[in-house]
């Protein structure tokens, strides 16, 4: 049994040699999964600021079709989508200030009771916003056991502590 390449995209593992891989990872079926993930991860501010970019597409945006579909350069989102997204940036600003919030004048209780439902709309509205971030190598990246060790993470709890070292 030799090692096994574990794709965090396709959430599948292959027997790892350089074939494999190569055949893997021009994979249609890859290809389409990375950029699923791509489009589920990135931040939604950056989405945005892209679709922003560019022309909307009249083809779409008449017919509700587009040969090119994501891989269009022009965007493909109305002005619904758009507002929807700006919508989605603004609660994921909100979650990520909720880590560091403070409380406001008035009552304890009353600080609650808004908190509560701005994390209920959070959360209802978005699963994106509310999971918890995971730590992912850029994408593209060769296994882990190939990084060298500087730009490895490290391992949960931190790296061990290191004997103290006299230099002479
Ligand atoms: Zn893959
Ligand atoms: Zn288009």
């Amino acid at each position: 049994m030799g090692k096994r390449y574990f794709c965090d995209y396709c959430d599948r593992s292959f027997q790892d040699n350089l074939h494999n891989r190569k055949k893997h990872l021009n994979g249609v079926q890859h290809l389409r999964a990375k950029k699923v993930w791509y489009d589920l991860f990135r931040d939604a501010a950056a989405i945005l600021v892209e679709e922003q970019n560019k022309r909307p597409c009249r083809k779409f945006l008449e017919t509700g079709q587009c040969d090119f579909d994501s891989n269009c350069r022009f965007s493909h989102m109305t002005s619904g989508d758009l507002e929807q997204l700006v919508a989605q940036v603004h609660e994921e600003r909100l979650s990520r200030d909720q880590e560091t919030v403070e409380v406001p004048e008035g009552s304890i209780e009353d600080w609650l009771e808004k908190w509560a439902k701005r994390r209920s709309s959070a959360q209802s509205s978005s699963t994106l916003s509310s999971k918890p971030v995971v730590f992912q190598y850029p994408p593209g990246w060769p296994p882990v056991q190939d990084l060298p060790p500087s730009l490895r993470a490290p391992p949960p709890g931190g790296w061990p502590q290191q004997p103290s070292v006299q230099w002479g």
